[in-house]
């Protein structure tokens, strides 16, 4: 088991730096999840935990040893990639100990541990197939047992399960977080899906354009989020935001409907208002904070959509639990949560909350 640290590391190719102020202390046996839209380094960062990519600047450590220039095979690390990797010419028992075997470690331990981990990951019957006669999950599942099988002080993931479908999708998540419940192992998760990170992390670190913009747990950052970029990254559907004056009761937005904000939140420097599709009601027209046109609406059965427009405004979303009988064209009030708004100064900084 081991703990992680990052401090000040940085990533430049040449002239153009790819990450950059990477301050992160990571505890024995957390599940931390890197998450950001594509091309914003999370691979480099796992890519130089794992020491498969020189670090430019700042000190990596584990256990409070540093590790910056130390051999790949020597930190003690497992990788599992989006691509499998797996050998096409070996079956699934020869896959999964391979490492074992270039170890010339005794073939009792590795029949063992081979056999163990086939245990834990269900994969007892498929040992004798061949990669090219395995689903998708079955192969990612190899390519977990395989790291598994090292017994390392610390697992990376990198985007493991972007090729499998939907469903797939979530049953593997389900067993890559009964993975960290059993081993309880230092966990580090490269994922561009805010599903995944939210579900599976202890903590999420949200990383956009090279910089960390907020690391901290699901709930806080759904709840806390530190800016605008986190606000509209994490939670599905999306944050709605609008542009707002700010004034000392609350805020005004561009049609002039006033909106009272609770007395906690700092509403004069406001310049948008943030409020999540769930944290919206639908009311009577003519009553609430805003009148609103009903455009597209989705029966989800759990679940209602509804995408309105906002005169002066433009176009917000609403989530309402259950079926709600809205139809297209239909005009309604909308009530803001304002217990559950946010307010996002000109540079798109949260205002705090003073309470
Ligand atoms: P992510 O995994 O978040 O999608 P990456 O870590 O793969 O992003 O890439 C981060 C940035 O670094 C991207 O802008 C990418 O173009 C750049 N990059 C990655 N590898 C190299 C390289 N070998 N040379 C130059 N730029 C690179
Ligand atoms: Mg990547």
């Amino acid at each position: 088991m081991a703990r992680i640290e990052l401090r000040d590391v940085a990533k430049r190719y040449g002239s153009i730096e790819v990450l950059r102020d990477i301050n992160l202390e990571i505890q024995d046996g957390e599940f931390i999840v890197l998450v950001g839209p594509s091309g914003c380094g999370k691979s480099t960062l796992l890519r130089m935990v794992a020491g498969l990519e020189p670090i430019s600047s700042g000190d990596f450590l584990i256990d409070g040893e540093r590790m910056n220039d130390v051999r790949p095979r020597d930190r003690d690390i497992a990788m599992v990639f989006q691509s499998y990797a797996l050998y096409p010419h070996m079956d699934v028992a020869r896959n999964m100990g391979f490492s074992m075997e270039i170890r010339k470690d005794p073939v009792a331990d590795r029949k063992s541990k081979v056999s163990q981990a086939a245990e834990t990951l269900g994969l007892t019957k498929l040992m004798d197939r061949l990669p090219k006669a395995l689903s998708g999950g079955q192969r990612q599942r190899v390519a977990m047992g395989r790291a598994i099988i090292r017994d390392p002080q610390a697992f990376l993931f990198d985007e493991p399960l972007s090729n499998l479908d939907a469903a797939l999708r979530v049953e593997m998540r389900l067993e890559i977080a009964r993975l960290h419940q059993k081993l309880s192992a230092t966990m580090i998760y490269v994922t561009h899906d805010q599903v995944e990170a939210l579900t599976l992390a202890d903590r999420i670190v949200v990383l956009n354009g090279g910089d960390i913009q907020q690391v901290g747990s699901p709930l806080e950052l759904y709840e806390r989020p530190a800016n605008k970029f986190v606000a509209q990254f994490i939670g599905s559907p999306t944050m709605n935001v609008v542009p707002v004056t700010g004034t000392d009761a609350g805020v005004t937005a561009g049609n002039g409907a006033e909106i009272r904000l609770p007395d906690q939140l700092l509403t004069a420097q406001a310049k948008e208002l943030g409020v999540r599709p769930e944290h919206i009601d639908v009311v009577d027209n003519g009553t609430g904070d805003l009148s609103a046109m009903a455009d597209v609406v989705e029966h989800l059965g759990s679940d209602t959509n509804i995408y309105v427009n906002v005169e002066g405004i433009g176009s917000m979303m609403v989530r309402k639990h259950g079926n709600i009988p809205v139809k297209s064209g239909e005009r309604l009030g909308l009530r803001i949560q304002t217990e559950n708004a946010h307010l996002f100064a000109e540079d798109g900084t949260a205002l705090r909350r003073v309470a």
